[in-house]
């Protein structure tokens, strides 16, 4: 188990090297994120000892529970990345349990966390989840409305905006794939020319990372080829 795990892990950062390579691109410049839903905590463990630090999770409620089973010894520095749709009555549970949030797609969600965040003490880093067609996950500001919440956000003061994230639809052929990544990039870059400085591009799964990272994802989120197929997941 161990062993095929880091063995998995070895290949995407493999994987990923290459890709940055082809692109002209360090690869440290981007951040490998173990997607662990559906995983367990056992396994998640495994994976942190084996060095992954950036973990992504779509549920709150499967989350807290696993974290509380994960037994951390304090001194581990992780990161727990929201990649799931988030509801704004869990907003307060995410802004306790994550470090980004990637799935923020509408302007009173953005509110209620940059509220919460306050209450806490805290600055939250985002990220605005873009859908780029009709086809994609049901999720996401359209790309018109990304500048109007970026402007509409600027002054609040316990968000920290670090980039754009998008789930483009499925296709065999990642090639096909290629177009939306690259759409993401230039939103982002256009953005940069108007004054906001967004850096993360969160793009990129098993299937297609190296199509993303070509593209210029910072961050790609892994599940399948870290941890094998997943159970079906109840939607
Ligand atoms: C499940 C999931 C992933 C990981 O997908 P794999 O194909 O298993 O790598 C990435 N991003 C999001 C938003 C997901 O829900």
């Amino acid at each position: 188990m161990e062993q095929r795990l880091s063995e998995n892990i070895k290949g995407v950062y493999r994987r990923m090297a290459h890709a940055a390579m082809r692109a002209g691109r360090e690869p440290d410049e981007v951040t490998l994120i173990a997607v662990s839903k559906n995983v367990s905590a056992p396994v998640v463990r495994g994976a942190i000892e084996a060095g992954l630090r950036d973990f992504g999770e779509n549920r709150i409620q499967e989350f807290s529970a696993k974290l509380l089973q994960l037994f951390l010894p304090a001194g581990y520095s992780l990161r727990w990345h929201l990649i799931g749709h988030l509801q704004k009555n869990k907003a307060k549970s995410a802004v306790e349990l994550f470090d980004v949030i990637h799935s923020v797609d509408s302007l009173e969600l953005a509110e209620r966390i940059n509220k919460l965040a306050e209450n806490m003490g805290k600055i939250q880093k985002i990220l605005i989840q873009v859908k780029l067609s009709d086809e994609e996950s049901k999720y996401g500001i359209l790309q018109e409305e990304v500048l109007n919440i970026l402007s509409a956000t600027a002054d609040m003061k316990n968000l920290h905006i670090d980039g754009l994230m998008t789930i483009p639809p499925f296709f065999d052929d990642p090639e096909k794939v290629r177009p939306f990544f690259r759409e993401l990039r230039e939103i982002r870059d256009r953005a940069g020319k108007m004054g906001f400085d967004l850096t993360e591009l969160s793009m990129g799964m098993s299937h297609d990372l190296e199509v993303a990272i070509e593209e210029g994802a910072t961050m790609v989120r892994v599940g399948t080829a870290i941890f094998g197929e997943r159970k079906k997941e109840a939607a």
